[in-house]
C-alpha cells in the first residue's frame, strides 16, 4: 500500500471525520464538496473536529494545527482528484446522486485510484459499473465519531479486484482503524447485521408487554457480561433512527406488530421529546441512568 495522497468527497458529519482522521494520521487529504459556500461550513466542522481530538485523544495543539494544514479544500472535482491514489466518497445517502457522482468521477480521476463508498445503506455493485472501474472500487464503511469508534467495515463487490480489496485493510490500519472486512456483499454490514435484529427483538419484547426496559437491559447485562442492554443502546443510537428503520418496516412488509411498535415509538418517546442519550431522556434518564447505579444488577 502506497497511497499517499486520499480525497474526500463530502465534507458532512462523516466526510469531515474521515478527511480529519486520516490527515491527522499523516496523508495528504483534499476535501471536496459541491459549493463554496458549504466548504466555508466544513471549515468551522474541522476547528469542532480539532478541539474533540485535544479532549477526547490527548492531541497537542501542534498536532491537529499540523493535520490541518495537510487538508486543502476544493470544489471543483477534477482538480480535487487530479493526484488521488484513493477517493472516499461520503455523499448524500441518495441513489440518484452517487450514481451522478460515480459517473463524473470515474471520467475524471486518473486511472491509478481507488474510490471506496462509505454508503450505510447502498450495496457498491449498485454503483460498480457507473465508475467505469468495478475492480477498483469497494465500500469502506466508518462509524460515526471515528477517533474514538475506529471500526472499519471493508466489504467487497463480486468485480472487487482482491489487490485493492488487500490495499484498503492496510489502509485502514494505516489511519488507526480496526479494519473488519466482509468478504461478500451484506446490507448493513457487519454491525448492523447483527444490532438491527438484537434491537428489534428487545423493542418487541417491550411491545408485547412480556418485560419492562429495565428488566429486559439487566437480563442481557448479567447473562453475558455485556456492559449495555438493547434500551441503552437504542438511547445512544437515538429513538429517531430506531423509529425510522421500524417505520420503513412496517410499510415494506404491512407487518402489524412493526405498525404498532412504531407508534409506540411515536406517540410514548418522540412526541414527548425523549430522543435518547442527546436529549437527556429517552428509555433512561440521564446523566444518571438506571442502569449505571451500581446496585442496577444485584436485584
Ligand atoms: P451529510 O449530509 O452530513 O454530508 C453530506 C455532504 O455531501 C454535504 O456536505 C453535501 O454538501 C455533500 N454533497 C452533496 N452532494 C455532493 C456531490 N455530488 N459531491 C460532493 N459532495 C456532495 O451526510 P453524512 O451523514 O456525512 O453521510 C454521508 C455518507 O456517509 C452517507 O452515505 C451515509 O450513509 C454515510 N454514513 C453516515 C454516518 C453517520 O452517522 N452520519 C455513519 C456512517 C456512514
Amino acid at each position: 500500500m502506497n497511497y499517499k495522497h486520499v480525497t474526500v468527497a463530502g465534507s458532512g458529519v462523516l466526510g469531515s471525520q474521515i478527511a480529519f482522521q486520516t490527515a491527522f494520521k499523516g496523508f495528504n487529504v483534499s476535501v471536496y464538496d459541491i459549493n463554496d459556500e458549504v466548504i466555508e461550513r466544513a471549515k468551522e466542522r474541522f476547528m469542532n473536529l480539532k478541539q474533540r481530538y485535544q479532549e477526547d485523544l490527548g492531541a497537542t495543539q501542534k498536532d491537529v494545527d499540523a493535520a490541518y494544514e495537510r487538508i486543502s479544500f476544493y470544489s471543483d472535482l477534477s482538480e480535487a482528484v487530479a493526484d488521488a491514489d484513493l477517493v472516499i466518497e461520503a455523499i448524500p445517502e441518495v441513489v440518484q446522486s452517487k450514481m451522478d457522482f460515480y459517473r463524473q468521477l470515474g471520467k475524471v480521476a486518473p486511472e491509478k485510484t481507488i474510490f471506496a463508498t462509505n454508503s450505510s445503506t447502498l450495496l457498491p455493485s449498485q454503483f460498480a459499473e457507473a465508475t467505469g472501474r468495478p475492480e477498483k472500487f469497494l465500500a469502506l464503511h466508518f462509524a460515526n465519531e471515528i477517533w474514538k469508534n475506529n471500526t472499519a467495515e471493508i466489504m467487497k463487490h463480486s468485480g472487487t479486484d482482491m489487490k485493492v480489496f488487500d490495499e484498503i485493510i492496510e489502509f485502514a490500519k494505516a489511519i488507526g482503524m480496526v479494519p473488519l472486512p466482509l468478504h461478500k456483499e451484506q446490507p448493513g454490514y457487519i454491525l448492523n447485521s447483527l444490532l438491527v435484529p438484537f434491537l428489534e427483538a428487545a423493542e418487541m419484547l417491550l411491545l408485547k408487554e412480556v418485560a419492562d426496559v429495565e428488566t429486559i437491559d439487566k437480563t442481557w447485562m448479567i447473562a453475558t457480561g455485556a456492559p449495555l442492554g438493547p434500551f441503552a443502546i437504542l438511547d445512544v443510537v437515538g429513538i429517531s433512527t430506531a423509529y425510522n428503520i421500524v417505520q420503513a418496516k412496517a410499510k415494506a412488509t404491512g407487518n402489524k406488530d412493526f405498525k404498532k411498535l412504531a407508534e409506540l415509538l411515536k406517540t410514548e418517546y418522540i412526541d414527548q421529546g425523549k430522543l435518547g442519550r442527546g436529549t437527556g431522556e429517552g428509555f433512561y434518564t440521564y446523566p444518571n441512568p438506571q442502569f449505571m447505579k451500581p446496585d442496577f444488577l444485584q436485584g
